[in-house]
């Protein structure tokens, strides 16, 4: 009876996941699938933080607001910097995920793994107010290996390595439960700020966030390339303050990007140095998957797989592997959430 009330309600609502990114938030709605992907950034009228645009909208006015108006991103690090803005975007987000709302949705949400419990109290908390009926926190890495289709709720080693704007969370995961993590804040935020810093070091050029990321996605690479390639960049110059153009090859970025890549296989390594034996040696056949945006970045796979030894692969459409995670565990919500053991 009571199974047949809640399939009642499911119909009459629209379950919603969300993965709210550092760099992206992406809402997946139950039956539809991804339906909303936009970049976690908040507009607002300073002083009175009167929100003037949320995602797309905000992003490009990043860099470019005049005085009395400032675009933020709520979550850059990993962490929660600004509760109330993230609390505003959130409802943003779901007010705009379509379906029909008879009943108020059920809500699946991915978290970074390292908020504090506080922090996470605060999400739930903004997600009821912004009228779920019902809550789950899921951690980033889990979400993002049943996501990939990982067979997670085995007694075996799966290991994870999602990589965003912000942060780099690498998990082994055994019987629905993550067993070990390293999580490090370094991700694609910081490959950009290398590109700006290699910029204004060897150049005396001056480029902004969005250039340098332009630059990453063009050219940038972890691992030496069949092909190498080259791309204008456009920036200020430092001595003489006049706006320049010249062009840098992608061997040139690798080496502004060798910092930051370093540190994302130091931490796969350093977790693969502490795993349970059994566990590790189930990845030499089970391999390392790898999701995210910055999964994406030429090489890494290449580079990872160099470095330790196992088979790496890049997740289908790295970028949706979160929400999708979010949308299977709404499809088996009890399941999982009897399931999933929390730390
Ligand atoms: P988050 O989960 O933190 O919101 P995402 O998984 O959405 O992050 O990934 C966003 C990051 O991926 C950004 O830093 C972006 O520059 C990077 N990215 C996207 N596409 C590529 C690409 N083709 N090559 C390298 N980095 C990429
Ligand atoms: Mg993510």
């Amino acid at each position: 009876m009571l199974g047949l009330f809640n399939r009642l309600l499911s119909f009459l609502s629209c379950d919603i996941g969300i993965d709210l990114g550092t760099a992206n938030t992406l809402v997946f709605v139950r039956g539809r699938g991804v339906v909303i992907r936009e970049p976690s950034v908040v507009a607002m009228q300073q002083g009175t933080k009167k929100i003037v645009a949320v995602g797309a909208e905000a992003k490009r006015m990043l860099g470019r607001t005049p005085g009395n108006i400032i675009a933020v991103r709520p979550m850059k690090s990993g962490v929660i910097a600004d509760f109330e803005i993230t609390e505003a975007m959130i409802r943003y987000f779901i007010s705009k995920a379509p379906g029909h709302k008879l009943v108020r949705p059920r809500v699946v949400m991915a978290v970074p793994s390292e908020i504090t419990g506080v922090d996470r109290r605060a999400a739930e908390e903004a997600v009821r107010h912004a009228g779920a009926r019902d809550v789950m926190l899921i951690e980033e890495p889990m979400a993002a290996a049943i996501g990939v289709g990982l067979p997670i709720e085995q007694p075996a080693g799966n290991l994870i390595v999602d990589i965003g704007g912000g942060t780099c969370e690498v998990a082994l995961i055994s019987l629905a439960g993550i067993v070990q993590a390293k999580s490090v804040r370094v991700g694609g935020d910081a490959m950009d700020e290398c590109i700006v810093q290699y910029m204004r070091r060897v150049y005396n050029l001056l480029i902004g966030e969005r250039m340098a990321e332009d630059i990453k996605v063009s050219i940038g690479s972890a691992y030496p390339m069949s092909k190498e390639m080259s791309m204008e960049v456009r920036g200020r110059d430092l001595v003489s303050g006049l706006p320049k153009t010249l062009r840098v090859t992608s061997e040139e970025i690798r080496e502004a990007l060798k910092d930051s890549v370093t540190q994302i296989v130091d931490a796969v390594r350093n977790l693969l140095a502490e795993a349970k034996p059994e566990l590790a040696s189930d990845l030499v056949d089970r391999g390392i998957v790898l999701s995210g945006g910055s999964a994406l970045l030429r090489g890494l796979d290449r580079l990872i797989a160099a470095q330790t030894g196992l088979p790496v692969i890049v997740a289908d459409d790295p970028l949706s592997g979160v929400a999708n995670g979010t949308g299977r565990v709404l499809d088996e919500l009890d399941f999982y959430k009897s399931h999933i053991a929390r730390r």
